[in-house]
């Protein structure tokens, strides 16, 4: 592991910058949009709905609205409750009349001089002060106000809403004879719902003054349930309720499992609090699409740019590995790798039992090259024997620069016997070479001759110990007129 850290540490560092600077630019990204798309939503989304959903509600009360007031101040609707409500026909028809002309579920008249409750089906019935059905005819009488609305919260029927206006009849002195009006289904502030929820999956829905859901769009189900005892929105319901103000709430609540943005307004006309709701999860979908496209992206080029950088240090590394072990002047292996190489033969050799031997090259006076011909004739005279030697040996056989001007050649799967007699050939070659150089003008013939020592490692010989033995040998080449190849028994 600290080996690993020591060759990678940049690797690792690398990574984990790249990592954070990704993670946290797609965080800071993720969040920023999240927090715009959401303040869109709240802020600018679900008011426009809630604007346009109450202006549809407007136009839908408006129509009846103007509707009654035209039929309370009709002089033919006035003289014959005046003259004693004498014709019931005549005003069966007109009532008739205004409701298939309007596309009205009701339309009705009721006299407060009779108590008389007149509509369009003709058939006739007494209002009761006493009835509980019949007290919005004992409020509107005593009304300030020209008219109210009250819708009739038929939960049975939840598609076809009706608004009833209720309107007050006064003779020509101003004083109170009657009420008459029509009753409506909210139909067009319904598609509008509907297509709301439709087209941008938001919820819909009017809360009464208790927090009962009185009116919602098809996909709402939950019609006649209060928020006050709904899962998450419970904890604003009271806000919403409380806001008697015509201007809307931005609000949120959680459920289980996503976020809900609310936008609450108050329609003073119904008593009622509008709901627009949208839920966060959908909305942010696309968002989290991007960040796992993003995400991927980075961790692409975050592999990319390690694979790069490990190619580069691997490459660095063997370059340095490589030099670390080369002999500059002759690109020899030096004698620092050579140990580490020699010891592994070594251990093949055992293994294998095969013969392994090496051969110890001394240049003969070669003091007297560098004396003569000066120490760049000296060097070049080492690059040419490695050279030669490295052309003579066979692949699997190692050279190496073992000191100034002495080699080592390692001969594996070789006996002794072979051994000295390619030390003899390399030998042989190197005595019948001209080291003259050849840019030298004045060219004259160079000979270089060396001696070499050969020994064969020996079943649990030391290195040391095969070491000492060829240099043994060498020292009898030496001592023995050099040029010659010696091996040690
Ligand atoms: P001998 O036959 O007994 O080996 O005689 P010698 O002159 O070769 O004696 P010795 O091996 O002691 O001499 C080694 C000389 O090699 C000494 C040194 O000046 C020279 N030498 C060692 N390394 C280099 C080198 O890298 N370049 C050059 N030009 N000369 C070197
Ligand atoms: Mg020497
Ligand atoms: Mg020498």
């Amino acid at each position: 592991m600290r080996k690993f850290l020591r060759q990678y540490g940049l690797l690792v560092w690398l990574s984990l910058i790249l990592i954070a600077g990704f993670i946290g630019v797609l965080l800071v990204g993720y969040l920023i949009s999240r927090d715009a798309l959401q303040q869109g939503i709240a802020e600018q989304s679900l008011p426009i709905t809630g604007d346009n959903i109450y202006s549809e509600i407007q136009k839908d009360i408006l129509r009846p609205v103007f509707v009654s007031s035209q039929m309370a101040q009709d002089t033919f609707v006035r003289d014959w409750l005046i003259d004693g409500e004498q014709d019931t026909a005549l005003i069966i028809k007109y009532l008739k009349e205004i409701k298939t002309k309007n596309n009205a579920i009701s339309s009705f008249l009721v006299s407060d001089l009779t108590r008389q409750y007149y509509h369009a089906d003709g058939a006739l019935k007494t209002i009761s002060e006493s009835a509980v059905r019949d007290q919005w005819f004992f409020r509107v009488r005593k009304l300030k106000t020209p008219y109210e609305t009250n819708v009739d919260l038929d939960m049975a029927n939840r598609d076809n809403m009706t608004i009833f206006i209720n309107y007050r009849i006064l003779d020509y002195s101003g004083k109170f004879i009657g009420v008459t009006g029509i009753g409506l289904t909210l139909d067009t502030m319904k598609r509008q719902i509907d297509s709301y929820q439709s087209r941008f999956h938001r919820n819909i829905y009017f809360v009464d003054s208790k927090g009962n859901i009185v009116l919602a769009g098809s996909a709402v189900k939950r019609l006649g349930n209060n928020i006050l005892n709904g899962t998450g929105i419970s904890g604003i319901a009271p806000q919403i309720l409380a806001n008697k103000k015509n201007d809307s709430l931005h609000l949120a609540y959680d459920t289980e499992n996503d976020r809900v943005l609310v936008n609450s307004r108050f329609i003073p006309e119904l008593g009622w609090h509008l709901l627009v709701e949208q839920e966060l999860g959908n909305e942010l979908k696309p968002l989290h699409d991007m960040l796992a496209i993003d995400a991927a992206i980075s961790a692409g080029i975050i592999l990319l740019v390690l694979t790069m950088v490990l190619l580069s240090v691997r490459r660095y590394q063997k370059r340095i590995e490589k030099t670390a072990a080369t002999d500059q002047l002759t690109s020899l292996m030096n004698r620092h790798a050579f140990d580490f190489v020699f010891a592994n033969a070594l251990l093949d050799s055992e293994r294998s039992r095969q013969p392994l031997c090496i051969a110890l090259i001394d240049i003969d006076f070669f003091k007297k090259v560098n004396d003569k011909h000066g120490h760049l004739v000296g060097d070049h005279v080492l690059k040419e024997i490695a050279m030669i030697a490295k052309r003579s040996l066979r692949e699997s056989d190692v050279i190496c620069r073992w000191g100034g001007e002495e080699f080592l050649i390692l001969l594996k799967n070789c006996t002794l016997e072979k051994a000295t007699s390619i030390a003899e050939n390399l030998r042989n070659t190197i005595a019948n070479n001209d080291f003259s150089r050849t840019t030298d003008l004045a060219k004259k013939r160079l000979a270089i001759t060396v001696s070499m020592g050969v020994a064969e490692c020996k079943t649990n010989e030391t290195e040391d110990s095969v070491f000492d033995r060829a240099d043994v040998a060498l020292y009898q080449a030496k001592e023995n007129g050099r040029n010659s190849v010696y091996f040690s028994e």
